[in-house]
């Protein structure tokens, strides 16, 4: 097992530095290395570690981009794959941003993507794409934390005949169990401080 060199836990994310070395980290110390090195305090993006939301228990993670921080929520679970996330500005604090996924939780939880009983998505929602080696076509669909096969999704789609789809793709985050490679080039430079 590779071991985070910050913490000693686990790790899932490995930095190729412009060095050549490779760095390891776990999510948190990932998070805190890729801020710090934009010249942002990562102690203003301490957050809960956990967000209880109706009756639901999920884990909370925050990651900088260009365009802001974005605070990721996944639930604690093998049979539910819930996850949702929220953009703050730079300036917001992990406490306030950590309020506002609470908000964006319990609206997902509320408004689910798929009416499951028509088997038909309703009219907006998200679908995360994740790698799977079993499906025909290598691919997992995941709506309101459940995984659907890409046939499984063909036929949801078929309830929709008809319809037109307009679609937003958004970064994400990793599925669980799965490694993040990045190389330190391909990370924002300095540009926020
Ligand atoms: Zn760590």
């Amino acid at each position: 097992m590779i071991i985070c060199h910050s913490c000693g836990n686990p790790a899932d994310h490995h930095v190729t530095l412009k060095s050549g070395e490779i760095a390891e980290f776990c999510w948190p110390c990932y998070s805190d290395w890729a801020s710090e090195r934009r010249g942002l305090d990562s102690t203003r993006y301490k957050h809960p570690e956990k967000l209880h939301v109706l009756g639901r228990t999920f884990s909370v993670h925050y990651d900088t981009y260009d365009e802001g921080v974005v605070f990721s929520a996944i639930e604690d679970s093998h049979r539910s794959f819930h996850s949702f996330s929220c953009t703050v500005p730079f300036e917001t604090d992990g406490t306030a941003a950590a309020a506002q996924l609470r908000n964006v939780i319990c609206h997902g939880l509320k408004h689910p993507s798929l009416n499951k009983e028509a088997s038909m998505l309703e009219d907006e929602g998200f679908i995360d794409i994740w790698y799977d080696e079993k499906d025909d076509h290598g691919l997992l669909f995941v709506i309101d934390g459940t995984p659907y096969a890409s046939k499984e999704l063909l036929n949801i789609l078929s309830c929709r005949e008809g319809w037109r789809l307009e679609f937003r793709f958004r970064d994400t985050f990793p599925q669980p169990g799965s490694h993040w490679h990045i190389r330190e080039e391909h990370l924002p430079e300095d540009d926020v401080k």
